[in-house]
């Protein structure tokens, strides 16, 4: 049984945080109506916009009146963001990158604003909520301090050794598209966006509307850190109405979202010949070998699976344990989920928040209820929580699910598990890489060489062994992303800056021509360089 913190366990009340002990920060004291007029100044939306409103999912109250774009508006973003981009582009890559670091120590300084909105936004407990912004500040030092190697000019072997100087050099794509989900507002709109901008791009952002101000703040920040305004155009919406307005006039696109609607950008975007990277949904399984520490794996596979209430896309809904040790790990990851604590308070303190929304809570309630109706068994949860919030719904561990319920294969996106035991590595493997998904996995046993070679295996874009997903996704010089269905390129690394570069070859020929010249016939060229093709080869040159 889930275990409720004090405050947790204070009936909801209309129009009042519920987890809020009296006299602490609420929703509406964090996210004052004048905040909102601040931050909505920042959206690109001229006329008389229809406005939307947005709902705090901790307090069912309204917590935000914002104006909406629309596909002109869209356009005129990218006009403004192209003007912008030209003098941006110009400048020194380290003025650039100054910008960054700045952002770097803002963002540490002023954390507390984004982690109310964040909160305000999503009903994600406030250690979740921090999680963003270490993967902002990471972000940020990574490419302020490394995009000068993986931008600068590289020398390459010339067609003709001597007489041709080679020198491979990146560009900028110019505007980059971006939309963004609601699941980690911060992370996404200017996480990703930092890369952009620090390689000479402007950015046109959709973020999801429910979350718009935390992108809005994340933008009020960036500016502060040095960032000409109009390189950063925020345009909010309808996803199916401007949505494919972003893609139509974008340089390249990045999206993050689910996979269906990642097919859908990525046809447009196939159809306009720009590029696009998608980062998208997953059915991330988690594996505990015979040898595994139990305690650390059940305490990490709390991690894995109900961080910000499971909606995370690397989070694990499949946990495979090796049948010697299942009774005993089982009894030890059932223990500790259910001790957790449930609470929507604008503090440290909760281990799980809420969901975001109505068809989160719909979507999580019709996977638990299908599974339990068809003979799967409840090992802990199982059931929402209307007395802590409207969408508060308890961490699920389910067990006997079936290939036929829809939690055994489709994504919930939600505090939800499935728990398969397992007889060899083998089996294990092969039932870890059956969806068509290919996002995160993560493996815990006492060797950790075993456990990097059954990553191996893992036909997954990351890998944690012996930790839930922070590992590899903290690690931001390495490439983060999806294999399969669950997306196309990556973000962090190499990877994650050169997406918005194009690749420019400038090769300057000295001396000879590449053809017959000095009265060469075109037969001795061809022999002449015969001879010399081989001598290449046998000098090994590359
Ligand atoms: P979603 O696909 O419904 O929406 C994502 C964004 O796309 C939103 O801004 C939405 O307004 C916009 N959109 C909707 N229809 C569109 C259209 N026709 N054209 C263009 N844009 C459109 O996804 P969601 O429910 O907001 O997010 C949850 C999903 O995102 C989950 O599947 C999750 O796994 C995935 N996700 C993936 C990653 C990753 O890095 N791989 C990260 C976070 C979330």
């Amino acid at each position: 049984m889930t275990d409720l913190t004090a405050d947790a366990q204070a009936p909801a009340q209309p129009g009042r945080n519920p987890a809020a002990p009296g006299g602490a920060r609420t929703v509406a004291s964090a996210v004052t109506p004048a905040l909102v007029a601040r931050l909505a100044a920042g959206v690109t939306a001229a006329g008389e916009p229809v406005p939307v409103h947005t709902v705090a999912p901790l307090t069912g109250e309204r917590l935000a009146t914002l104006p909406q774009s629309t596909p002109a508006d869209v356009e005129r973003a990218y006009e403004l963001a192209r003007r912008a981009q030209q003098g941006w582009a110009a400048l020194p890559l380290r003025r650039r990158a100054a910008v960054l670091l700045r952002f770097h120590d803002l963002l540490l300084q002023r954390q507390d604003e984004v982690l109310d909105l964040i909160q305000a936004e999503t009903g994600k407990a406030r250690l979740h909520a921090f999680e963003e912004v270490l993967g902002a500040a990471l972000a940020a030092r990574h490419y302020g301090r490394a995009a000068g190697k993986y931008l600068r000019d590289r020398r390459r072997g010339g067609a003709v050794p001597v007489l041709t100087h080679t020198v491979e050099a990146r560009r900028p794509k110019g505007v980059i598209g971006q939309i963004s989900p609601w699941n980690y507002p911060l992370e996404l709109s200017v996480g990703d966006a930092l890369p952009a901008f620090v390689a000479g791009n402007a950015v046109v952002n959709k973020p999801d509307t429910q979350t718009a101000l935390t992108a809005l703040w994340a933008r009020e920040l960036l500016v502060e850190a040095g960032l000409p305004a109009a390189l950063w155009q925020i345009v909010i919406g309808d996803g199916p109405v401007i949505g494919p307005a972003v893609v139509e006039h974008a340089d390249y696109v990045s999206f993050t979202g689910s996979t269906r609607t990642g097919r859908e950008v990525a046809q447009r975007a196939a159809a306009r010949l720009v590029g696009a990277s998608l980062e998208l949904g997953g059915k991330n399984a988690l594996l505990v070998l015979a040898d595994a520490d139990l305690d650390k794996a059940a305490e990490g596979a709390v991690r894995a699976c109900f961080s910000s209430a499971g909606q995370l896309c690397i989070s694990v809904e499949r946990l495979f344990v090796h049948r010697s040790v299942a009774d005993e790990f089982l009894a030890r990851f059932a223990a500790r989920t259910g001790a957790l604590r449930l609470g929507g308070g604008l503090a440290y303190g909760a281990d799980m928040g809420s969901l975001v929304s109505d068809r989160q809570l719909e979507v999580v309630t019709q996977h638990v209820e299908e599974a339990v109706k068809a003979g799967a068994t409840v090992l802990a949860g199982g059931r929402a929580r209307p007395d802590l919030g409207p969408l508060f719904f308890e961490p699920t561990i389910l067990d006997g699910v079936t290939p036929g319920m829809a939690v055994c294969a489709e994504e919930t996106f939600g505090p939800v598990v499935s728990v398969y035991r397992f007889d060899t590595e083998d089996e294990a493997v092969a039932a870890a890489n059956s969806t068509s998904y290919g996002l995160n996995s993560s493996v815990w046993t006492k060797d950790a060489r075993r456990g990097r070679a059954v990553a191996a295996r893992l036909r997954t874009g990351t890998v944690n062994v012996n930790e839930a997903y922070a590992a590899a996704y903290g690690s931001v010089a390495s490439p983060m992303g999806g294999m399969g269905d669950s997306g196309l390129g990556r973000r962090h690394g190499a990877e994650g800056i050169l997406r918005y570069t194009e690749a420019q070859t400038i090769a300057s020929q000295r001396l000879l021509p590449i053809g017959p010249s000095l009265g060469m016939d075109d037969e001795r060229f061809a022999a002449l360089f015969t001879t010399g093709l081989r001598a290449m080869k046998a000098f090994r040159l590359k």
